[in-house]
C-alpha cells in the first residue's frame, strides 16, 4: 500500500494567499462600517448630553422633582437604547418602537413610575416588562439590584446578547418569562414595577412584595387608558392604594411568547 497523494489544481499556495489578500481586502472594506456601528453605541457626544440636559429640564417643568431620578436620567444615554435611526430624536420625551411590536416608554413615564417607586441603594426591585432595558438601567443607575422578566423571547435573546452595560450594572438580572408569575424563587422584593398595561393587579405579585414595599402599576381603567396606582402591602398582606395620573401602555399579555 502507497500512500496516496490528493491532487490539487489550486496548488498548496491557494488558500493561504486567499486568506490573506481576498479576505483581507474584504475585512478591510468593511472596516469603516463596523467602526461606525461601533461608535455609534458607545458614543455619548456633547450634543447628545446637551439635548439630554434639556429632556431633564423638560421633565422637571412637567413636574418630576426627584433630584435621583433626573439625575440618573441625565447619567444614562438613552440614543444607546435604540436604533441608530432615532439617535437624533432618542431625547424628545416620546416612546419609540423597538420592535416586536414593543416600545421603549415614554421618559417620562420611566421618571414618573420611578419617582413612585421611591427606590433606595441596594433595594430589591422585580420589573415586569424589561423591553429596552431603559428603565431597569434607570433603576440600576439609583442602586437597586433589578430583576426584569421579558414575556418576548426574540427581546430577552436580543437584550442577552446586545444590553450595553452588562458590565456597569452587573446588578441587572433577565429573566425569560411571564410578568404575571413574577419570581417566586427571588422573593420577596421591596419594590415591583410594571411597565405594561395590567388588566388587573397581579396577586403573585403582591404576595411576592414585602411587608411594607411598594407596586407601581398601571392598571386599565373604563376608559381604554391605564390609571398609574401606588400600592404599599400591609403587614397582613392587605394593601393601601394610592392613584395618580393617566397614562398609555402597550398590554401586560398572559404567557411567554417564543
Ligand atoms: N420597561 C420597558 C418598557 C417596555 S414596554 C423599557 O424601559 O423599555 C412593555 C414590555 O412589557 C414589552 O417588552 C412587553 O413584551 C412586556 N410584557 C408584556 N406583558 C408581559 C408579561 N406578562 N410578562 C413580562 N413582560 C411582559
Amino acid at each position: 500500500m502507497g500512500i496516496k497523494l490528493r491532487k490539487t489544481t489550486a496548488g498548496p499556495l491557494f488558500l493561504p494567499i486567499f486568506y490573506t489578500t481576498v479576505l483581507a481586502k474584504v475585512y478591510i472594506l468593511h472596516l469603516p462600517w463596523h467602526m461606525k456601528e461601533y461608535n455609534r453605541l458607545y458614543e455619548d457626544t456633547y450634543q447628545h448630553k446637551g439635548l439630554r440636559k434639556k429632556l431633564v429640564d423638560t421633565l422637571r417643568t412637567k413636574g418630576i422633582t426627584d433630584e435621583q431620578v433626573l439625575t440618573a436620567i441625565n447619567n444614562i444615554p438613552r440614543h444607546y437604547f435604540l436604533e441608530p435611526a432615532f439617535d437624533k430624536i432618542a431625547y424628545e420625551d416620546r416612546a419609540f418602537p423597538i420592535g416586536e411590536g414593543q416600545t421603549i416608554s415614554q421618559p417620562y413615564t420611566v421618571a414618573y413610575q420611578t419617582e413612585l417607586l421611591k427606590v433606595k441603594k441596594n433595594e430589591k426591585v422585580l420589573e415586569i416588562g424589561t423591553g429596552s432595558v431603559f428603565q431597569a438601567t434607570v433603576l440600576a443607575e439609583m442602586g437597586a439590584r433589578v430583576f426584569t422578566i421579558e414575556r418576548q423571547k426574540k427581546l430577552y435573546d436580543l437584550q442577552q446578547s446586545r444590553y450595553v452595560f452588562k458590565n456597569k450594572y452587573p446588578g441587572i438580572k433577565f429573566f425569560y418569562g411571564d410578568g404575571f408569575e413574577g419570581l417566586k424563587m427571588y422573593q420577596p422584593f421591596d419594590k415591583v414595577i410594571i411597565t405594561a398595561a395590567a388588566p388587573f393587579i397581579p396577586p403573585k405579585l403582591i404576595e411576592q412584595l414585602k411587608p411594607g414595599g411598594l407596586m407601581v402599576l398601571p392598571l386599565d381603567d373604563e376608559s381604554g387608558a391605564q390609571r398609574m396606582l401606588r400600592l404599599t402591602k400591609r403587614e397582613d398582606g392587605t394593601y393601601d392604594e394610592e392613584a395618580f395620573e393617566q397614562f398609555s401602555f402597550v398590554p401586560m399579555l398572559q404567557g411567554k411568547n417564543k
